[in-house]
């Protein structure tokens, strides 16, 4: 008995780290569908968290050894600074996200948080350090409650609410009849993209983790909605170190720099005035956004940036 029960402790750890993965990556990373390619290191350390900056040093990576993505990426997120990444579809951007979440080892060069390789730290722990919001967030079919409070399951039912607050949908969920209780996935109450997405903000905000990763929706939220996500979004990243990988330029205007990737390589960088300024694919990319963005609050938006 003595000699199952370790296999089946580790079977045990296994299944709760794939839950664990499922919950916070959602479909973006689809652990169950990604080879298992990474292990720790015998007696890898955990991350000692330093404020949280985030360094990739001449980054290649492909899926496949044949077919390359990422080309000698190369740049720096200091602690609490926010960059946002931006190109064509299919350019690499959320590989990134899926390489600082260690879901893959880069092929060439590395990548560090707060100095340290993430090859030779604990896979728990620098998961546990990075929060991702994900494209489409999907939800246990469970109750409103218990899928902010996955953020953080000790969490006290204060902190669950405070955590709503902050991510403004603590007024909608009062006034379900069931509030907190009411049940919501697949076989529950179906909740719009923007209420979804501020779920999985609140489940984030709970787990208040040093780094951020933000996966914009591809799919289009009406304008309003849209515009209030990216003020929560602007106000979490306050204090954090965040990753944009962004499908729409308004929500990065604020950045602190922005990388243009096309193919796999950073092709531009700099803030948003920069690269208007320098009339290159970042300014013919917000040039075509705004043609096809509609309403005088859009103009008046897009007026403001430039
Ligand atoms: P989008 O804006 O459409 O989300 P992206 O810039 O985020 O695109 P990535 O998801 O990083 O692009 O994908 C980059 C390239 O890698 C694409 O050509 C994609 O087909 C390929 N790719 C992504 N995931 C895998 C995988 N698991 N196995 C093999 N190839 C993959």
């Amino acid at each position: 008995l003595i000699q199952l029960a370790a296999p089946l402790n580790s079977l045990g750890m296994l299944y709760r780290e794939v839950q664990q993965g499922l919950a916070n990556t959602d479909r973006m990373f689809a652990l169950l569908d990604e080879p298992v390619e990474v292990r720790d290191l015998p007696e890898a350390p955990a991350l000692a968290i330093a404020g949280g900056s985030v360094r990739f040093e001449q980054v290649g990576f492909g899926y496949q050894p044949d077919r390359g993505i990422l080309f000698e990426v190369d740049f720096h997120i200091p602690a609490g600074k926010t960059l946002a990444a931006v190109g064509t579809t299919g350019a690499g951007k959320s590989t990134l996200a899926r390489l600082l979440y260690r879901f893959y080892d880069v092929d060439a060069g590395r990548i560090l948080v707060d100095g340290q390789d993430i090859r030779t730290v604990s896979q728990a722990s620098l998961r546990a350090a990075i929060g991702i919001v994900p494209q489409d967030t999907v939800l246990f079919n469970d109750s409103i409650y218990y899928n902010i409070a996955y953020g953080r399951p000790e969490a006290t039912r204060a902190e669950v609410v405070a955590a709503a607050k902050s991510a403004h949908i603590h007024d909608f969920i009062e006034s379900l009849p069931l509030g907190y209780n009411t049940g919501v996935g697949e076989r529950g109450l179906k909740l719009s993209g923007g209420e979804k997405q501020r779920i999985a903000i609140a489940r984030t905000l709970l787990k208040n983790p040093v780094l951020l990763v933000f996966d914009e929706a591809t799919s289009a939220l009406d304008t309003r909605t849209e515009r209030i996500i990216q003020g929560e979004i602007a106000e979490i990243a306050r204090q954090r170190t965040t990753l944009i990988i962004a499908h729409r330029l308004s929500t990065i205007v604020d950045a602190d720099e922005i990388l243009v990737l096309d193919h796999g390589r950073i092709v531009e960088r700099g803030t948003h005035r920069s690269l208007l300024a320098g009339g290159g694919h970042y300014a013919a990319l917000w040039a075509m956004q705004q043609q096809t963005r509609e309403g005088l609050d859009d103009r008046d938006f897009a007026a403001r940036y430039a």
